[in-house]
């Protein structure tokens, strides 16, 4: 691990006066993925500024909805919440143990590096690492990368679980800058990698996520996160779906889609959700909507058992709400 300096500010002030003054820096928070980036020196900061210090932990309710601090761990363990939000709470127990989730936090989630393997060793090619180096997994083995959204300068996916949880749920993202306030929809938070995959987000130099906002929405209690993995135990996403859904005497009239595991950023279904607008959740909606999460799929040789899987998990997140 190469040397870097090491700051901990005790307010937000501070901490983004620290992050403008430096451009080679990095933020720290949980680390449960940064160290290991440090470590495989995929990331060489000349400067950590650690935000473990600030006071961006807890929930706060409101008739609006929640306020989730950003330094608020994984191992969130709230009945409110999860009676409330069921989807986001499923998508936390699902992405890691409670060692991992007692440590990682919501904004770090949210900005996880990818988990594509070249990506992760400095000897592959990488374009999201040195822009302009080309991609390794296009000729390698792309049997867990993306078949939405793709370009032909990176095929990564993206891992978070929460994300795809907390789009379908509408929530905001919350960021301070030097210039204020900004909110983000967390759909907009995460870029498609187009030629420029190093540029993975829109956050603007110097901004530091502070809280994630869930708003109060007529779907959001009944929704639900389903994942498949290579495993029984913790692993990243090979297809998940988180499902909310509104009806009103048995007929849909809201519902949000998103995928994980399959596209660069958390993937909103649109086709989905027209698949569902104004029907019945039967057998024949839930069979017609996991035929329109395809839509759109552009897979590879190795990768192309994601489309099955991509029906699979529409299918059984559907089938539980339909049942709820
Ligand atoms: Fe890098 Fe993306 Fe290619 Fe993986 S898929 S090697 S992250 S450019």
């Amino acid at each position: 691990m190469d040397t870097f300096a090491y700051q901990r500010p005790g307010t937000v002030r501070e901490a983004l006066r620290l992050i403008a003054a430096h451009p080679d820096v990095e933020i720290i928070a949980g680390g449960t993925d940064l160290v290991t980036l440090l470590r495989d020196r995929v990331r060489t900061p000349a400067r950590l500024v650690d935000i473990n210090g600030l006071p961006l932990d807890g929930l706060r309710w409101s008739r609006d909805g929640v306020r989730i601090g950003a330094l608020c761990r994984n191992a969130v363990d709230d009945e409110r919440l999860a009676a409330a939000y069921p989807a986001l709470v499923r998508a936390l127990r699902a992405g890691a143990s409670p060692q991992i989730r007692n440590r990682a936090t919501f904004g770090g989630n949210l900005l996880q590096g990818v988990r594509c393997p070249y990506f992760r060793l400095p000897e592959f090619a990488c374009n999201r690492r040195e822009p302009g180096a080309g991609c390794a997994a296009i000729d390698g083995d792309g049997r867990l990368h993306a078949i939405f959204g793709t370009s032909e300068a990176c095929i990564a996916v993206h891992p978070s679980d929460c994300a795809v949880a907390l789009l379908a749920l509408d929530a905001t993202v919350v960021v301070e800058g030097a210039r204020g306030t900004r909110l983000i929809p967390v759909g907009d938070l995460h870029r498609l990698p187009g030629e420029t995959p190093h540029e993975e987000h829109t956050l603007r130099d110097g901004e530091l996520i502070v809280a994630v906002d869930l708003p109060a929405s007529p779907f959001a209690a009944r929704s639900t996160y389903v994942k498949f993995r290579e495993r029984a135990s913790y692993a990243f996403a090979l297809a998940s779906a988180a499902v909310a859904v509104h009806s009103e005497r048995g007929v849909v009239r809201q519902a949000r889609v998103c995928l994980g595991g399959v596209a660069p950023k958390p993937w909103r279904a649109y086709a989905v959700e027209s698949a569902l607008r104004g029907r019945r959740l039967d057998e024949v909606t839930i069979a017609a909507a996991a035929e329109a999460a395809t839509e759109g799929a552009r897979p590879r040789p190795d990768n192309a058992y994601k489309v099955e899987l991509v029906r699979g998990v529409v299918r059984r997140a559907l089938t539980e709400l339909r049942d709820k």
